[in-house]
């Protein structure tokens, strides 16, 4: 999903001490930005990863790049495609305030969210059942 070009501009700008995840938002990578959110928009067929709900398909208001772990947490995941995604407004606001209280986010939570295949959670599953 990104060009080299993308890629090596985010590895030199976040490498940089003085630079921290709030560094994001910057005026200089918005072409970067606005790539992520045209690629997951058609990823997810329009839908927010964690609600499921339809996400803006022109406006950015109600399609926030998000990143599933907090890049206040972990800038080394700030530009890993396995940690990006869109999600709407709404799940925006909910798991920015849980994240500034240190908490789990409860939108990362939901049963329905796709997970990665973990021995230990299927194995929990089978005595459950
Ligand atoms: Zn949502």
């Amino acid at each position: 999903m990104y060009s080299e070009d993308f890629e090596k501009r985010i590895m030199d700008k976040f490498s940089k001490s003085e630079i921290n995840h709030t560094n994001w938002q910057d005026d200089d990578i918005s072409d970067i930005r606005s790539s992520i959110r045209e690629y997951y928009r058609i990823e997810q067929k329009g839908k927010c990863a964690y609600c499921k709900q339809s996400i803006s398909l022109i406006s950015a208001s109600n399609c926030q790049v998000e990143h599933i772990v907090p890049k206040s947490k972990y800038l080394s995941f700030i530009s890993e495609p396995k940690n990006l995604c869109v999600i709407c407004a709404d799940c925006n606001e909910i798991k920015k305030s849980q994240e500034v209280l240190n908490e789990v986010p409860e939108v990362t939570n939901k049963k329905n969210i796709k997970r990665y295949p973990s021995v230990r959670l299927q194995t929990n599953l089978d005595i459950l059942e």
